[in-house]
């Protein structure tokens, strides 16, 4: 089927959330998209983080396909073999001490959520279940996570919204420890807000968090679902932060393309979390797991860890070249790109597009997330369309006022 013909039965039939790019992504291999009419493209998005080994890579492709004809799904009143190996493997890969398996980030950062209530509930009892997060942060789209998400274009039209969440400024210590009080049960924050516009925070702000939670008994929960499982350039992006959380949520890129999530959690918090206090009836799918126990095959290998730290060094010095750029944040894989004000990220964006190369935005940056198997060459590819792309914007004006 063409693609004039999708785009139109698309938006005759499934609900218009998203804006989509105007283009149909028919198949792919590595880091390339194919359309139906033949259209390719280099994909520096990887499903927004998901792809981390790029477009059906083969052993996870046999993987995944082999699971499916063994045994496709049980529900959680039975033990299966692939669940059982992830999240053995995730403990060995993170320290932590559980996992609970969830099918989406929004899903793992529910539960906890869960688990840092009830701790908090088991320990001092009613009343003590506030959940401080940032500002600009992005904890997923259910009525709870978009209450934690600290971001007021969210926090309209579905509430009444979840009572027991407050907002501290991100890198700042005092707007924190403004909102500890005898409510506060855990601290909730992503490493690199992603969708937040790709900021990276201060390790020393991380540390005193860490501080804060052992002195008041908090629970810290990091957001890992688009920072971990490589993206950064370690396993956990709290290993870049030498940080030991007591909650990690995982998702994007842990299943390479399915859909999966994950709850870690030290023994402190998992102890709480007794038969019937928390389910998913996909959660734990072995195909998923499947999926997943092929992505952890592949990050085991410390070369394919180099190539990552290799590629976003590389990245981003030829980044910081380019015309039209002002800086570029981030960490590892996870890149946001500042322009000059008059070049609109949005427009980098379509632009690229047009010349064969996927990027995305986040808030009024341009925001890279490359699957994580990328060659030197593909990079090169990357810089040379961005490049190009860059030079067709005007020279900044001069700011209103100035003397020329
Ligand atoms: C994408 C994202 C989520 C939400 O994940 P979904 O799978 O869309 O529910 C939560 N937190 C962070 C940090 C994310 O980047």
């Amino acid at each position: 089927m063409d693609s004039e013909k999708v785009i139109r039965r698309d938006n005759d039939y499934v609900l218009h959330t998203y804006n989509r790019n105007p283009i149909v992504i028919e198949k792919g291999a590595g880091m390339y998209a194919e359309g139906p009419e033949g259209q390719k493209y280099l994909d520096f998005t990887s499903g927004i983080g998901v792809n981390s080994l790029g477009y059906c890579d083969l052993r996870w492709a046999e993987a995944v396909a082999d699971q499916a004809h063994k045994l496709q799904h049980t529900s959680n009143l039975y033990y299966t073999g692939p669940c059982s190996k992830l999240a053995k493997r995730l403990c060995k890969r993170t320290g932590m001490d559980k996992v609970f398996f969830a099918n989406s980030g929004a899903e793992a950062n529910e539960g906890a959520i869960k688990a840092a209530r009830k701790y908090s509930f088991d320990h001092y009892g009613k009343g003590r279940e506030t959940v401080i997060t940032l500002v600009n942060s992005f904890h997923g789209r259910t009525i709870a996570t978009l209450t934690a998400t600290g971001q007021g274009v969210f926090h309209n039209y579905f509430g009444p919204f979840n009572e027991g969440f407050v907002y501290a400024v991100a890198g700042d210590m005092e707007s924190l420890k403004d909102l500890v009080d005898r409510h506060t049960c855990a601290i909730m924050l992503e490493l690199v807000q992603g969708e937040g516009g790709v900021v990276a925070l201060d390790p020393e702000y991380v540390r005193a968090v860490r501080k804060l939670c052992d002195e008041r008994d908090l629970v810290l929960i990091v957001d890992e679902v688009q920072t971990g499982v490589g993206r950064t350039g370690t396993f956990l992006c709290c290993e870049r932060y030498n940080l030991h959380p007591d909650i990690v949520t995982l998702a994007k890129g842990l299943g390479g393309g399915l859909p999966i999530g994950a709850v870690l959690l030290n023994s402190k918090v998992a102890g709480g979390m007794g038969p019937g206090t928390h389910g998913s009836t996909f959660g734990g799918n072995p195909i998923a797991c499947a999926g997943a126990n092929a992505v952890l095959d592949r990050l085991e290998s410390a070369s394919f860890m180099a190539n990552i730290n290799d590629r976003a060094a590389q990245l981003r010095a030829g980044l910081e070249k380019l015309p039209h750029v002002k800086s570029v944040s981030g960490l590892g894989l996870m890149i946001g790109i500042e322009f000059e004000p008059g070049v609109a990220a949005a427009d980098v964006l379509a632009a690229c597009r047009e010349k064969g190369l996927l990027v995305l935005t986040a808030k009024t940056r341009l925001r890279l997330l490359p699957p994580l198997i990328l060659t030197a060459h593909h990079v090169e590819a990357a810089l040379a369309i961005l490049g190009e792309v860059l030079a067709g914007f005007e020279p900044a004006a001069p700011a209103e006022g100035s003397q020329v």
